[in-house]
């Protein structure tokens, strides 16, 4: 495990965060993963979330990632959950174990048609028909239990229109979601056009930018298509000729995803989403120019 010096307090305008894990698949997924929970558990951030795969495949995972980081570190866990597929007693039995276990924060989604991304959205017959009516049910049942929702700067690729997917957010935050994080995006503009959008229609909870290092172009740009998130020329050229060089790559990655943050925090954004990809390296060196340092006391893994 990596050793990380403790130093000063975090200057008192500096940003929160918050990173985001996959469950591993095996024993080696599982020892980097926690490699990587230990070198930025120490960063403190406000939660660590971690994903729940396509479908709700990854159920049992997630679940052990979620109550293992809860048995084994202090950080504070949001299990992300989805409820495409399934009937609501089984969505409702994972949101019961999970506050059995003691988790107080579910990142709440509709999730992907079982075809795919781009595929046709019908809700399991005995479902939930959207996400907010997730929601509406988690904080029904629980209502101690924080929900976080998406939000889409580019509007989700099945949103027939800015309004239609703002009228969902709204939705969601009526149902009783207080954060959204949004999908990842490489133009800060983009962002601040879809926060003005959403302070217009009236909904005040906090936006997080969900912020991706990039850590392999090619896959970034296939899932960007698919996502409905944009990858501008600049950052396809600054990855040009780059393929068989990682080294390069990594400084290049940490590079445009420092200059990013550091320029929506510039422009007042106080708190970040990392989709870490289970990798700590970019995601450290991004949150130390931001001026987050290790705090002592955080027990790391
Ligand atoms: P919703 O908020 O439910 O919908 C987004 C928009 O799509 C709405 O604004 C609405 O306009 C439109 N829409 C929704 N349903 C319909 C419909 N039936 N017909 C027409 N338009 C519709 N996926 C996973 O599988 N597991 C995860 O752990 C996961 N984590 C995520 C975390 C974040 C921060 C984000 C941004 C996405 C995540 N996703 C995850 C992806 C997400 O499940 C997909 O984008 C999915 O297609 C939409 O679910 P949602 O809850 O984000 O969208």
């Amino acid at each position: 495990m990596t050793e990380t010096t403790p130093s000063a307090p975090n200057a008192p305008h500096t940003p929160a965060i918050s990173f985001e894990f996959f469950p591993p698949k095996t024993d080696e997924m599982e020892r980097s993963l926690w490699e990587t929970i230990s070198r930025l558990a120490p960063l403190a951030p406000k939660f660590v979330s971690v994903t729940y795969g396509a479908g709700g495949s990854t159920r049992e995972r997630t679940h052990s990632t979620i109550t293992r980081i809860l048995a084994e570190t202090s950080l504070t866990p949001a299990a992300h959950l989805t409820c495409v597929d399934a009937p609501r007693a089984d969505v409702d039995d994972v949101v019961a174990r999970y506050h059995e276990a003691g988790v107080r924060h579910i990142v709440a989604l509709r999730g992907d048609p079982t075809s795919g991304i781009g595929g046709v959205y019908a809700p399991h017959p005995q479902g939930y028909k959207s996400s907010a009516d997730l929601v509406a049910s988690i904080k029904r049942r629980h209502g101690d239990i924080e929900v976080t929702v998406s939000a889409y700067p580019e509007k989700h690729p099945e949103s027939a229109s800015f309004e239609a997917d703002l009228d969902m957010l709204k939705a969601k935050v009526d149902a009783g979601a207080t954060r959204a994080i949004t999908q990842f995006f490489f133009d800060n503009d983009l962002y601040f056009r879809y926060l003005d959008r959403v302070r217009a229609r009236g909904i005040e909870i906090p936006i997080v930018p969900g912020i991706l290092p990039v850590q392999n172009f090619k896959q970034t740009a296939n899932f960007a298509k698919r996502a409905g998130a944009s990858m501008p020329a600049w950052l396809a050229s600054k990855f040009d000729g780059l393929d068989d060089d990682p080294e390069t790559r990594r400084l290049v990655a940490a590079a445009v995803a420092a200059g990013q943050v550091q320029k929506l925090a510039k422009h007042g954004v106080d708190t970040f989403h990392f989709y870490t990809m289970n990798r700590a390296d970019l995601v450290f060196a991004i949150s130390h120019l931001l001026g987050i340092r290790p705090q002592g006391a955080q027990k790391a893994a």
